[in-house]
């Protein structure tokens, strides 16, 4: 069966990484003409360790990681611990895998390891997607095609697939606006910086984690209501000026991050309304291209890592396209319902609350057919 991923992302990566490894023909088409250092960083939940250690990629991700040593929730003005979720070995044993935070780089790195990047065909921005007789057409944007048995759509959020399969429609910005910086550890020398706090306002927030076990280099990023944005506002540079008078009653902790950010930059907060389409025909849909959540719950990646474990096991177990996506989408879409439910509250972790559920979760260890 020859596979086509569109998008070289997290979820585009996993999948075909997966089914690479079971011995499936995978092409990824992604419309960069080269990976670059994208400077930021994502929390990855303990079920996403599950997925990497079948791709033989687990420690590669912990090492040029962090495994923080909690998650702690600081109320913005008092500094008041309002909760720590800590993160020690029994938690990890409980969870059954560690949780994570890592440079994007060097996750995309990790997972473009365990492919090959031999198949991954950069510079082919998919333009045109079509059923023909048993398969599927790609058109790409520089006149070229390709033909496949099944295309998954993992072009993120705004996917060219998700048109195709759910219908057009745009982004929708969620009124608040991602302030993001990285910087040198050095600049906040004296301030007391945990390995990963969430700062909670009223109707803002902002988080500050390390990215790799050196400690070397600080990532924050805020959530800040504003008005003057929506879905088409490009991204554009900012200062720390843009943090201090979205947090000006900050705690001295976080007045301290908040001055040693230098570059910073600032772009709309978008999700889509919750679609559960996933599919059509021999085309599916995963990760952000699928249902894009609002960062608040630090979720997103890890429902693309978790989309790419469930679809390769459903193809491999089904006898065909259609029924592997029937399996994937039964066993995928109330979870990710709840994400999608709780990325919008802005609740997670906020309070003490149950979190064996997500972070316990395995994808591995549901039987599918009994989803279908
Ligand atoms: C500010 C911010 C902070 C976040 N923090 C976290 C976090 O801490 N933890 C977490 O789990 N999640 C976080 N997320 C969410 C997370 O980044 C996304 O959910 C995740 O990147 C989705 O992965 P994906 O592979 O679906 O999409 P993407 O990572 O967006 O990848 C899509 C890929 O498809 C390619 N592409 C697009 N269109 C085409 C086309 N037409 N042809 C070919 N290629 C195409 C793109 O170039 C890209 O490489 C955050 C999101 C934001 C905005």
């Amino acid at each position: 069966m020859r596979i086509a991923v569109i998008g070289a992302g997290i979820a585009g990566l996993t999948v075909a990484g997966l089914l690479h490894q079971r011995g499936y023909s995978v092409t990824v088409f992604e419309q960069a003409k080269s990976f670059w250092r994208i400077g930021s960083g994502i929390i990855l939940g303990a079920s996403t360790a599950k997925v990497l250690r079948r791709l033989g990629v687990e420690d590669a991700m912990v090492q040029a990681g962090i495994k923080p040593d909690a998650f702690v929730s600081r109320d913005v003005a008092s500094g008041e611990v309002m909760n720590e979720l800590v993160f020690d070995d029994e938690a990890e044993a409980r969870f059954g895998g560690p949780f994570v935070n890592i440079h994007r780089a060097d996750l995309h790195k990790i997972l473009l390891s365990s492919l090959g990047s031999n198949a991954v065909r950069f510079d082919h921005q998919l333009a045109g997607l079509n059923h023909s007789g048993d398969g599927v057409r790609l058109d790409f944007a520089d006149g070229s095609g390709f033909d496949a048995d099944i295309a998954i759509g993992a072009d993120g959020i705004r996917s060219v697939v998700r048109d195709i399969v759910q219908g057009a429609s745009p982004p929708r910005y969620v009124g608040k606006l991602a302030l993001r910086s990285v910087f040198a550890s050095h600049k906040i020398a004296g301030v007391a910086m945990r390995d990963c706090t969430k700062w909670w306002g009223e109707d803002r927030h902002l988080l500050a984690y390390y990215m790799s076990e050196r400690r070397d280099e600080c990532y924050i990023m805020a959530a800040v209501p504003s008005d003057a944005w929506s879905e088409d506002t490009p991204p554009r540079d900012g200062t720390r000026d843009d943090f201090i008078s979205a947090f000006p009653d900050a705690h001295p902790d976080l007045m301290g991050l908040m001055t040693a950010a230098e570059k910073v930059q600032l772009l709309p907060i978008c999700d889509r309304v919750r679609n559960d389409k996933w599919s059509d025909g021999r085309i599916v849909l995963a990760g952000d291209a699928c249902h894009a959540v609002r960062p608040f719950m630090a979720a997103g990646g890890s429902m693309a890592i978790e989309d790419g474990a469930i679809l390769a096991r459903a193809i491999e177990v089904a006898s065909s396209p259609e029924q592997a996506f029937a399996l994937y989408e039964a066993t995928r879409i109330d979870r990710v319902g709840d994400v999608q439910r709780i990325s919008a509250e802005n609740s997670w972790l906020k309070t003490p609350h149950a979190t064996d559920w997500f972070f316990g979760y395995d994808p591995y260890a549901h039987d599918l057919a009994k989803a279908a």
